[in-house]
């Protein structure tokens, strides 16, 4: 990963990104900054919440039901978006400095 990715993802907190783009909230707690995600995956047909993980402070997310998996909200917003990695980058971009 290049030096602007990591000052993109030191700007967008996971936290942050997850309860502005995602319906749902941080649930129970699971260990290491994993939370039970309150809300239904966005990579599969889910119809009851709490098979998606995520880690509030890596970005980090997995799913239990359709094994969607990624270390960080920029391969979030990729797969969610069916983005290039540069173009889910400048769109992560973008949402930084509308949100300053
Ligand atoms: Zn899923």
């Amino acid at each position: 990963m290049n030096g602007t990715a990591i000052s993109l993802k030191r700007n967008i907190s996971p936290e942050r990104y997850y309860a502005e783009r995602l319906n749902g909230s941080f649930g129970k707690a699971t260990g290491k900054g994993w939370h039970q995600w309150n809300g239904l995956c966005p990579f599969h047909k889910d119809k009851r919440p709490g098979s998606l993980v995520i880690n509030r402070t890596t970005g980090a997310y997995r799913c239990f039901s359709c094994g969607t998996k990624g270390g960080d909200i920029i391969d979030f917003h990729m797969q969610r978006h069916s983005l290039s990695f540069s173009d889910a980058f400048f769109d992560l971009r973008r949402m930084t400095k509308c949100v300053r």
